[in-house]
């Protein structure tokens, strides 16, 4: 057997965590740049924290809070910019993937000038520290080399992926996604669930991968149907938190494929969210790759509680509120961006853009 994990960032989860560490903070510098969006750091109370941790530790902090969600690259440009005229020695990322992947590139456009396609290069020997502290349970951002950013040039996101974007530490406070809407809890676990699934029929799944995969979608199983109701206790966002870092470090190792790869034209170009967009197109995609991967497939459904993909389309039916629907000029679009996706051949087999455009049809129920 050859297997290969290496996961460089430090993981401390828990109630306190920020507060308790504070220490660390001065591991990474003098002057910290917080990257965040308008909102979630403050109402989840973790800027706060945050914010008491560092003067705690007499580090200095400036605050880039324009990041919207899917962060474009003229909004990381921005936060480069921003970096080096703050001179920040280290970066600390807060909020859902949007802000903790925008960190990430904000880190690499600190200490590298990179114009037009060279962001995407990969020619590049560092960035400043990231401290990722993810404010949903769904990305698992704060454990990938990954910072999906929307290029407004092609009409699409796309992924900077490189080993240097890996955080160097990830604090992860469960009680800080208790401020999340209903509608974001469900469609942000339902992307860790989809990372978690595409992780295990990736090309590149090793059995560590597989384990951390079926332990995730085990635990967010355990939350099927407490996530239907109204309101969530801790124990149910701690399980979403702990399962959504676990499908981090799987994708951080095995990519995602093409649940992925189809869902971001639908964000790019309905605004669906984009936990929504995965989970609307899940089933339609599993079924095309149950043939040959019907062993995975059916531990991952009894791991999850349910005992056919039908069982797991209407539990994800009755969790978002309406079906996909889309025209034929959409499709044919959407088709023509996810073929060239590079996670599209992610998995065996993988879809070719005619089998693409079944797919998206499929997801509409057509
Ligand atoms: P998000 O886009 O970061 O945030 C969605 C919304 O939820 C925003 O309005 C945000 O407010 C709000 N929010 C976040 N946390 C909150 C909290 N605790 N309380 C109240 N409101 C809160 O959502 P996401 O689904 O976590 O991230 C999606 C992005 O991550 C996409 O761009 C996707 O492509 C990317 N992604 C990255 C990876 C990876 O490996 N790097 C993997 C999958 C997806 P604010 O605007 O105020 O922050
Ligand atoms: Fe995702």
């Amino acid at each position: 057997m050859n297997s290969t994990f290496s996961l460089p960032t430090s993981v401390i989860f828990g109630c306190d965590v920020i507060t308790e560490n504070a220490a660390l903070f001065s591991n990474y510098g003098r002057r910290a740049l917080i990257v965040t969006g308008k909102n979630s750091a403050k109402l989840s109370g973790a800027l706060d924290l945050v914010t008491a941790a560092l003067a705690s530790q007499q580090i200095a902090w400036d605050i880039f809070d324009e990041i919207a969600v899917n962060p474009t690259i003229e909004s990381v440009r921005a936060g480069g910019e921003r970096a080096r005229e703050v001179e920040a020695d280290f970066v600390i990322g807060i909020g859902g993937g949007s802000p903790l992947d925008a960190a990430k590139a904000i880190a690499l456009l600190a200490l590298n000038d990179l114009p037009g396609e060279e962001l995407f290069g990969g020619n590049y020997e560092s960035v400043l520290p990231i401290i990722a502290i993810p404010l949903t349970s769904g990305t698992g951002s704060e454990v990938t080399p990954y910072s999906i950013l929307t290029d407004n040039s092609l009409g699409n996101k796309r992924n900077l992926a490189h080993p240097l974007l890996f955080p160097a530490v990830a604090l992860l406070e469960p009680a800080l996604t208790a401020s999340l809407s209903r509608e974001q809890t469900i469609y942000t676990a339902l992307d860790a669930f989809s990372h978690a699934f595409e992780g295990l029929l990736s090309n590149k799944a090793s059995l560590l991968s597989d384990a951390l995969a079926y332990e995730s979608i085990a635990l967010i199983g355990q939350c099927r149907e407490a996530l239907g109701g109204s309101s969530y206790d801790y124990e149910l966002r701690e399980k979403l938190a702990y399962a959504s870092m676990l499908a981090g470090m799987v994708i951080a190792h095995t990519g995602t494929t093409g649940i992925h790869a189809m869902g971001y034209g639908l964000t790019y170009h309905k605004s669906i969210d984009h936990g929504r967009a995965n989970a609307l197109l899940m089933t339609p995609f599993l079924r095309f790759l149950e043939a040959g991967n019907s062993a995975k497939i059916g531990r991952a459904l009894g791991a999850f509680g349910v005992d056919s993909l039908d069982a797991l389309e209407s539990t994800i039916a009755t969790l978002l509120d309406e079906r996909l629907s889309l025209t034929d000029d959409e499709i044919e679009l959407f088709a023509d961006n996810a073929a060239k996706a590079g996670n599209i051949v992610n998995s065996t087999p993988h879809p070719d853009r005619a089998r693409i455009v079944e797919l998206y049809r499929e997801a509409c129920g057509r």
